[in-house]
């Protein structure tokens, strides 16, 4: 039955609801980010599908363009890149479970660090393994995320220097509030950072690659660059918060798609959509478009949004439903099969993000991590 499924889904055309990524813009953003931050290296972030882009193909270009290195939240996400083929180095950003550890080493994967009990771990595994693990310390400045504590920092820098099978490549802590427009935390952060790294310079002892600075970090706090930048949302094209200065020219790379699936003519006392939440005083031409929260297409959107049709804005009506939603044209045109634009720019109309997140009330990070895989991804100018 697998196989019948498979094979007949293989046949199917792309799904009128689909997002299109712009490699090229991608690499465009790339290249403003090292402008900015001139001899820092670059990790790009790939997490949650590559914010939602795609994880492989955005990798796989991401090493096209010649980046430094690349990071993700999980192990599973590292060994998906590794099995692709993606050669470059990987540093696995969150907490490891010590089962784990093992598939690190086989997969050339770098290890967060968080506590010396886990160094111990890795150093004790890659021992048994006859391997040597890469691993970046993780201190926390004041996220309460992981990694050891600043103030207490130095034990975790002491153990490993007496840990044989470990090389310690970098050490790096995490911004909290680096996107508010009030910078106090952020700069405590850095100088708690700071002062944990004393520990070389008092031993005379040769610096791991700092990091600290995610995209809030790289567009508000030069001095927070440091060895290398982590960005994350700015590589996609969106500012981390409306607070966040803009220092860095970017474009988003997504446009997230759908067409036309319905057209007809709603008379008023006729309501739209589950609970029968919106109806119109006067005769609307209303539209069904394929696209709905199962999508990741928020339900919080219902009679909160708006999409662009024939370089128009218009607004979503009636409930969000699983699969389907409606869109009121009012006394607009619309014809079966037009484009409709959920999220992006079309005939000098755009749909940002953070527009998007706005009305759904989160942030743009979620909007963009919430599309679901369900949508197919389309890649141009690769
Ligand atoms: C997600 C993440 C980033 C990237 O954050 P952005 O705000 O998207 O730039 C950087 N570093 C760590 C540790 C992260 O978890």
């Amino acid at each position: 039955m697998t196989s019948v499924f498979e094979a007949s889904m293989a046949e199917q055309p792309v799904r009128p609801t689909h997002v299109e990524v712009d490699l090229g813009c991608l690499a465009q953003n790339l290249r403003a980010i090292q402008q900015h931050v001139g001899s820092a290296r670059v990790m790009t972030i790939l997490k949650a599908n590559a914010y939602g882009h795609g994880l492989v193909p955005v990798a796989n270009h991401m090493v096209q363009c010649g980046v430094d290195y690349l990071g993700v939240a999980f192990l599973e996400e590292g060994i998906l890149l590794r099995r692709q083929g993606i050669s470059a180095p990987i540093l696995v950003l969150g907490g490891i479970a010590g089962e784990q550890i093992p598939l690190f080493l086989q997969h050339d994967l770098t290890l967060t660090a968080p506590s010396v009990e886990k160094l111990h771990l890795i150093n004790e595994t890659a021992a048994a393994m006859g391997r040597r693990a890469r691993v970046h310390l993780k201190i926390d400045t004041g996220m309460e995320r992981i990694g050891i504590h600043y103030y207490s920092a130095a034990t975790l820098l002491e153990a490993s220097l007496a840990c044989e099978h470990v090389q310690v490549e970098g050490i790096y802590s995490h911004f909290a509030n680096a996107d508010a427009a009030d910078l106090g935390h952020a700069k405590l952060q850095l100088e708690r950072f700071h002062e944990v790294l004393t520990f070389y310079e008092k031993r005379s002892l040769p610096v791991p690659m700092r990091h600290m600075a995610n995209s809030a970090g790289i567009l508000q706090l030069p001095e927070s660059h440091l060895d290398l930048v982590r960005p994350g949302i700015l590589l996609y094209g969106v500012y981390p918060s409306a607070d966040c200065q803009q220092t860095v020219p970017v474009r988003p790379a997504l446009t997230w798609k759908s067409r036309v699936a319905y057209f007809k003519v709603v008379q008023p006392g006729h309501p739209v959509s589950y609970g029968s939440t919106w109806q119109s005083d006067h005769p609307v031409r209303v539209i069904t478009v394929p696209v709905g929260y199962g999508d990741g297409y928020f339900r919080a959107l219902s009679n909160k949004s708006e999409v662009i049709v024939r370089g128009v804005r218009y607004p979503v009506i009636g409930r969000v439903c699983m699969d389907q939603m409606m869109v009121n044209l009012d006394q607009g045109t619309a014809y079966n099969g037009d484009e409709v634009i959920l999220l992006g720019s079309s005939e000098g109309q755009s749909i940002s993000a953070a527009e998007v997140a706005e009305w759904a009330g989160t942030i743009p990070y979620e909007v963009l991590t919430n599309i679901n895989t369900r949508v197919p991804r389309l890649y141009r100018n690769g």
